[in-house]
């Protein structure tokens, strides 16, 4: 699976990978993390799905929802930079580890590392947790997130 969204997009969102849903439709985020994501960039940052451009680290799922491998990030970090360069967006929500310590070049992990904008290539990008996160750790997870999404809010849109 590819991604899909805006193609000009000034936001582009990176997930992990395909769940089963995803591999089901062929689309990225359309299961429960994906409901989530679409209430997060509706509620906080005023955006519609159609509106941004969704992305994945790994373009094929894991089997059972394991965790991708260190090989499958590998092989498919071209693609994901390849659509990095095409997108070319303002700024880069990362959701997760994976997405983060891949786009960022870290092995810190992503407790440490959100909170804060990161220069990224030619703009900035703003790590926070994945959606399932949210939905297996519940309101303080959530608040984070939201936090997050409003930051990322403020350095599309400065006020
Ligand atoms: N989780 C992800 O990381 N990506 C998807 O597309 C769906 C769920």
């Amino acid at each position: 699976m590819f991604g899909e969204g805006d193609p000009h997009a000034p936001l582009m969102v990176v997930g992990e990978g395909p769940g089963r849903d995803e591999d089901l439709q062929g689309r990225p985020f359309v299961g429960r993390s994906g409901q989530l994501l679409e209430r997060l960039l509706q509620e906080e940052m005023g955006l519609e799905r159609k509106q941004v451009y969704i992305a994945n680290v790994v373009k094929c799922r894991p089997p059972g929802n394991r965790d991708p491998e260190p090989a499958e990030i590998d092989a498919c970090k071209p693609f994901l930079e390849q659509q990095v360069d095409l997108i070319d967006p303002k700024l880069v929500l990362t959701l997760g580890n994976f997405a983060t310590k891949v786009l960022l070049g870290t092995k810190e992990g992503i407790t440490k590392l959100r909170g804060r904008a990161y220069p990224y290539r030619a703009g900035m990008l703003v790590p926070t947790f994945h959606p399932a996160a949210a939905l297996r750790g519940g309101g303080e997870v959530l608040a984070q997130m939201r936090a997050d999404f409003v930051r990322a809010r403020r350095l599309l849109v400065p006020a």
